[in-house]
């Protein structure tokens, strides 16, 4: 084969193979490549200003794509250039995104294993430690998002996310038009949102959020408070509902397992029985539920309390609501159940929040889902400790829709 042919496989716009050897025993490949005769334009890579003349070259190995079996190395030549304002600069070429030693389509197919599989999956797969696909990986996903127009930022949401005893708390802010999250906090203070609001955007971006969907947390309300003060608080019925999931785990606690002996017994493992909606039970669950219910009139009582709570969000003018409300809460009178008319106080507290949900329309499920991919990332991941990484990784997955691949372990 010539160096002719070579150029051709290899297709490096504007550059061509002079030598290149190959090596049967340890399947490995070789290629050294220089410009083409009419390549001669170069670009610093300092500031973008184009050169005619070179102040010296030198060479650097990359890996590229194999060629079937064969691992292969790209030498390529690369000029330096004079640049008044940088100094003596390296010339930018586009198949080498970075300093690290691979090729721009490598690292693109590595990046986008990984959007399928786990690092240490694609470590296996091409040969490379799993460190270094995760480098490659966030570079990947930042060229990607430095491509990418960032949609402007009307509906916001505000979450927290409990990563464990270590890392504590994640502040998530989200975008629930563009369903995708924007930004990563440490921790869930005020301080954490106001550094969002501070950092991330302009006076100008700030006026123009229209409404933040939250969790009933002071601070959080505070911040947004401050900083966007224009902005429609409402606290979402995903929130709401967790809420009112606590209240249930905390009267079944307080009915069965404070008694002991058999009753514990016979409530072990029914947690998320309570926790779930009726609708989602199938017929034998549902037949646990009701024995359940048999033993206990009051956590009866509170599932069904749970349950009809959820219907609150049916309605779509405020009186209505309200209304809906307000026989909630009288239905909760001579029942003795504290931790509802706890959820009840709260309700009552964040009643104009809760009532914006008739004022603007708000995509329910997005924060859900959201939530739902970080876990799964995490869960996956197992120690993304860089924060950057994770928020990228969440919003190429929200952005591609990607659903994950579950590889089967190999023995
Ligand atoms: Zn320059």
């Amino acid at each position: 084969m010539r160096d002719n042919d070579f150029t051709k496989i290899l297709r490096w716009p504007g550059y061509r193979v002079y030598r290149n050897e190959i090596d049967e025993k340890a399947k490995t490949l070789r290629l050294w490549v220089r410009r083409k005769r009419g390549n001669r334009k170069l670009i610093c890579s300092g500031c973008g200003r184009k050169f005619s003349e070179a102040h010296d070259h030198r060479e650097r190995e990359v890996r590229d794509l194999p060629w079937g079996e064969y691992r292969t190395t790209v030498v390529i030549e690369v000029y330096r250039v004079c640049c008044p304002t940088c100094g003596v600069k390296v010339e930018k070429v586009p198949q080498l995104p970075s300093k690290a030693p691979f090729s721009k389509r490598f690292e693109e197919a590595v990046g986008g294993a990984c959007e399928s599989a786990s690092a240490r999956q694609v470590a296996r797969q091409f040969h490379l430690a799993a460190s270094t696909v995760r480098a490659i990986d966030l570079r990947y996903l930042e060229r990607w998002k430095a491509a990418r127009r960032q949609p402007a930022l009307r509906e916001m949401g505000v979450d927290e996310i409990y990563l464990g005893k270590k890392m504590k708390f994640l502040t998530v802010v989200s975008n629930l038009e563009s369903s995708e999250p924007v930004w990563f906090g440490q921790d869930r203070t005020q301080e954490t949102l106001d550094e969002f609001f501070q950092t991330q955007l302009t006076a100008r971006q700030r006026k123009r959020i229209e409404s933040a969907c939250v969790d009933m947390w002071k601070p959080y309300t505070n911040s947004i408070q401050q900083w966007a003060a224009q902005c429609r608080i409402i606290y979402d019925k995903f929130h709401v509902l967790q809420h009112a999931n606590r209240a249930i785990d905390e009267v079944r606690r307080a009915e069965f397992f404070r008694k002991g002996g058999r009753m514990r017994g016979l409530v072990k493992g029914k947690r998320w029985l309570l926790l779930s909606r009726w609708v989602n039970l199938d017929s034998q669950k549902r037949q646990q539920l009701n024995e359940l219910f048999a033993l206990n009139r009051r956590v009866m009582k509170a599932y069904l309390l749970k349950e009809s709570l959820e219907r609150l969000w049916t309605y779509r003018y405020e009186a209505a609501m309200l209304r809906y409300l307000q026989s909630w809460i009288d239905q909760l009178r001579w029942q003795r159940l504290q931790p509802f008319q706890n959820l009840a106080r709260l309700l009552l507290d964040h009643l104009d929040g809760i009532l914006n949900y008739c004022r603007t329309t708000v995509r329910f499920g997005v924060v859900e889902a959201i939530n739902g991919n970080i876990k799964t990332l995490l869960r996956r991941g197992r120690g993304y400790t860089n924060l950057r990484y994770l928020l990228l990784k969440a919003q190429r997955m929200a952005a591609t829709k990607t659903e994950f691949i579950v590889l089967k372990k190999a023995a």
